[in-house]
């Protein structure tokens, strides 16, 4: 079969495609693109490439993971802002930490979490940003995926138009940074304390318009519910201090359908729900139904607020599950291998194979990532080699191993 050069043959002791069944001496090869050709059973494929020589991986190959969601601006944080007291406790510490460093020291944090994320055998993420300081950190690290601007209402209300304010802010970005080429960007709103609706109005139409999803904090705490429903919680404290006017982020409703009321399932693809901690049947039977993905970061709900999402009533949903880590500030690092290891600690009745799943095509399908994720012919997604692997039982010893050894075999 003819290629352009160089093709390669990669065989390893377990092949785990995602999409498709775990394969038991098995092969993958690669153009010359680095786009997947062909996989399956060793000996076949090794008859059927025989020209190629046969280059053997140590341990079980996988597509690169997918962190869903990650905010690499925060990486100085790391270690700086104790949780256990709730959201509004956590966030307020954010703003005052992060004024003590230099934007050289932000970015030279973002810039080793990114590698380090990428070391870990992370391919893509949906990085969340208030300003685009950690976007040449994405590009240093090779990691590609979607950029998320974030946009809060103070934003809205120093300039008048959030929207347009962090369209100004990108193209003065650009005229002396390249844009990275594997990366998107997209607004995207903060939470729905934190934005009124007429921005998030905005942001979600922006979103349809782009034909892209974007992405949203949501039912990450009670005090959020409370605020939404009836204007309590301690939101509702601080938004005061803010001067926003009281009512105007209590819609009377629950997360979700406040969501579908500001036009956020209109477009064609559903916006990321990150969290849903504190979602209700309500929440998840709408989110549901607009086929939204829900985005789980089990250690940094552990260390904000000490519990995690009701997984199994998304799984009997049928939602689509991504995995992220959320930033360093909430998450000890930004291995998706770590938040794996949470959720099969916390859930150990669940198919370890749903972690797997969540963290590579979960994650590719949330961010609309069509090349990632997945081990098959005509999909990109970087390939990685994870050991050690249990011959008997590969996915439930890799999804239990925290911080496997990872070795890249082809970069996407
Ligand atoms: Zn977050």
């Amino acid at each position: 079969m003819p290629f352009s050069h160089p093709a390669r043959l990669i065989s390893a002791p377990w092949v785990l495609p995602i999409a498709s069944p775990a394969l038991a001496e098995a092969a993958v090869v690669v153009d010359g693109e680095k786009t997947i050709v062909a996989l399956g059973p060793r000996a076949e494929i090794k008859s059927a490439f025989a020209s190629l020589p046969e280059e053997r991986a140590q341990g079980a190959l996988l597509p690169g993971l997918v962190n869903s969601h990650t905010h690499l601006e925060l990486s100085v944080l790391a270690g700086h802002l104790p949780g256990g007291k709730g959201l509004p406790s956590w966030a307020t510490q954010v703003g005052r930490e992060t004024a003590f460093f230099s934007a050289e020291q932000r970015f030279d944090a973002a810039r080793r979490a990114a590698m380090a994320a990428a070391a870990a055998g992370t391919a893509a993420v949906g990085d969340v940003g208030n300003t685009l300081l950690a976007v040449p950190a994405l590009a240093g690290a090779g990691l590609a995926g979607v950029f998320f601007h974030e946009l809060l209402g103070s934003r809205e209300a120093a300039t008048g138009d959030a929207l347009a304010d962090a369209g100004r802010e990108y193209r003065e970005f650009v005229q002396s940074n390249p844009w990275p080429a594997n990366l998107a960007r997209m607004p995207a709103p903060h939470a729905l304390y934190s934005a009124g609706p007429d921005l998030l109005r905005r942001i979600f139409a922006a979103a349809a318009g782009a034909g892209r999803s974007t992405s949203i904090h949501v039912a990450e705490g009670e005090d959020e519910i409370q605020l939404l429903r009836d204007g309590t919680g301690r939101w509702a404290e601080i938004l005061a201090l803010l001067q926003v006017p009281a009512g105007s982020r209590t819609p009377g409703m629950n997360p979700l359908a406040y969501l579908e009321s500001l036009g956020a399932f209109a477009g064609e693809r559903a916006p990321l729900l990150v969290h849903m901690v504190c979602a209700s049947a309500e929440d998840i039977a709408l989110a549901q139904r607009h086929h939204a993905p829900v985005v789980l970061c089990p250690r940094s709900n552990l260390h904000i607020g000490g519990r995690l999402p009701d997984v199994r009533a998304s799984l009997t949903a049928g939602l689509a599950l991504a995995l992220g880590t959320d930033s360093l500030g909430s998450s000890p690092d930004l291995s998706l291998w770590g938040e794996m290891a949470a959720l099969a600690a916390h859930f150990p009745d669940l198919a370890p194979e749903i972690w797997l799943h969540a963290a590579t095509v979960g994650g590719a399908a949330a961010l609309g990532l069509d090349a990632f994720g997945a081990l098959a012919p005509g999909k990109r997604p970087g390939i990685i080699d994870v050991t050690p692997v249990d011959m008997q039982a590969p996915c439930a010893s890799l999804v239990a191993a925290t911080s496997p050894e990872v070795s890249w075999v082809i970069r996407p």
